[in-house]
């Protein structure tokens, strides 16, 4: 059967732009995971297409499994010199779910309520928890262990490992810093430079950043009115809705979208002569998720590096550390996000800034996917640990709590003795004592 180009010219036409040359495959995780040819970018296109031309010929379950383990990295459109959109794959796995039952069981039900701050809340306790105590039994190698150790408790051990986790308290943060440069902050602790720049700016927060790290959030607040920014915050704002569309739920996506544009929208509008307040976020998958809200809500998003990038700075104290910075895709690939964080870290005097291999490919994470798709989240977050390791940095950092946690299970696994922190943590002990 020929297909019908009348019934889907659109998505025809986007799709006779993929020339095959599958230059897009060395940058797609599924791919490197599993090396077969329907996990790739390129497979899944060919895959559409055959679901296009004779939908009721094709293998439904089949095509749902090879579109369901795509992560939505967006690795592929950004590798992709033809411009084949990312949208053509989410096509697809909207064709291919369609009357799939969502998951469920005890897991699933979790995972959808991961948009509570009270409940990641309960999760970072329970997790800060288990891991102390696993470290004290089974020492730094305790996540290596416990994954041999055939338990039957993979998955929640999974879960527990990879809860992004970072010092609650500045003093914890400044200690662990000061052991890793070597510096003693003892006597600037708590001191910073306070330049005149006054700028409007509106704070969302983000369900993962609110639950599992507001200490990160109430420094990188405290930043930014170091530096004259006036932060405005919306006590009824609610979560971006991104996990919703990632679990099925997209009704109540709608619905947070709502309450959100509602919440927001009236703080951040220009009054006279005044610009637009940006609405700024630190997870890069919140950010980009929120872009998506519209053009009026979506052109005053603003990521926190990105804003960062923009303000005159205290200046910073010399960190004599090597440092990998690990680009979350839903940054670099989904908004462009690139050099700000570099230019932001080698902005930091004697702090040695190294890239490390297949700085492009995707951690694993993937918000809901890797909770989903343990094992192999697990392998590619492994992965993604070993490459920065390779570099022999001192330190990991990076701007998305996914990719955050994601990464520390990979390194807990592969390279116990290094740490990972959120890039605004780094540059807020950066600021420390400087009057
Ligand atoms: S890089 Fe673009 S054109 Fe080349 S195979 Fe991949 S999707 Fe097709
Ligand atoms: S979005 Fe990521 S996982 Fe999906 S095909 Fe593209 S590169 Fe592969």
């Amino acid at each position: 059967m020929t297909r019908d180009f009348q019934a889907n010219p659109n998505l025809d036409n986007l799709l006779l732009r993929c020339v095959g040359c599958g230059l897009c495959l060395p940058h797609c995780a599924t791919w490197a995971a599993t090396g077969n040819e329907v996990h790739s970018p390129l497979g899944r296109l060919v895959l559409l297409d055959d679901l296009l031309k004779e939908p009721s010929a094709a293998n439904r379950d089949a095509y749902a499994d090879a579109f369901n383990l795509c992560i939505g990295c967006r690795a592929c459109e950004a590798a992709c010199p033809s411009g084949v959109p990312f949208s053509l794959l989410e096509h697809g796995q909207r064709l291919t779910s369609a009357g799939i039952p969502r998951p469920s069981g005890l897991m699933a039900s979790l995972i959808r309520r991961l948009d509570s701050p009270a409940l990641l809340n309960l999760l970072r306790i329970a997790g800060q928890l288990g891991r102390g105590i696993m470290r004290q039994v089974w020492g730094p190698g305790w996540r290596r262990r416990l994954d041999t150790a055939a338990l039957g408790t993979d998955k929640l051990v999974r879960l527990l490992g990879s809860l992004p986790t970072t010092p609650m308290r500045d003093e914890e943060l400044v200690r662990q810093l000061d052991l890793l440069s070597g510096l003693n902050s003892t006597d600037s602790f708590g001191v910073m430079a306070l330049p005149q720049n006054h700028r409007e700016v509106f704070f969302f927060s983000g369900c993962a950043n609110d639950g599992l790290l507001p200490g990160t959030s109430r420094r990188f607040i405290e930043l930014l009115k170091t530096v004259g920014c006036r932060v405005h915050f919306a006590d009824n704002q609610q979560c971006c809705g991104a996990l919703a569309v990632h679990t099925g739920q997209p009704g109540k996506a709608d619905l947070l979208k709502r309450n959100n544009l509602q919440a927001i929208l009236p703080m951040t509008q220009s009054k006279e002569d005044d610009p637009e307040i940006p609405i700024v976020v630190e997870a890069a998958g919140c950010g980009l998720h929120l872009k998506d809200y519209g053009p009026e809500f979506g052109n005053r998003v603003l990521d926190a590096v990105v804003l960062l990038d923009d303000l005159p700075l205290p200046p910073m104290r010399q960190i004599p550390l090597k440092v990998v910075y690990h680009d979350p895709c839903h940054a670099w690939h989904g908004q462009g996000i690139y050099a700000e964080p570099r230019r932001l870290l080698q902005k930091i005097p004697g702090l040695d800034l190294v890239e490390p291999l297949e700085a492009e490919m995707c951690c694993g994470s993937g918000g809901a996917w890797g909770m989903h798709h343990r094992q192999m989240s697990e392998e590619l977050g492994r992965r993604k640990a070993l490459n920065l390791a390779c570099t022999r940095a001192d330190l990991v950092v990076t701007a998305n709590p996914g990719c955050l946690g994601q990464i520390a299970d990979g390194l807990a696994m592969e390279a116990p003795d290094l740490p990972i922190l959120p890039l605004t943590d780094l540059l807020w002990y950066a600021c420390q004592g400087n009057q």
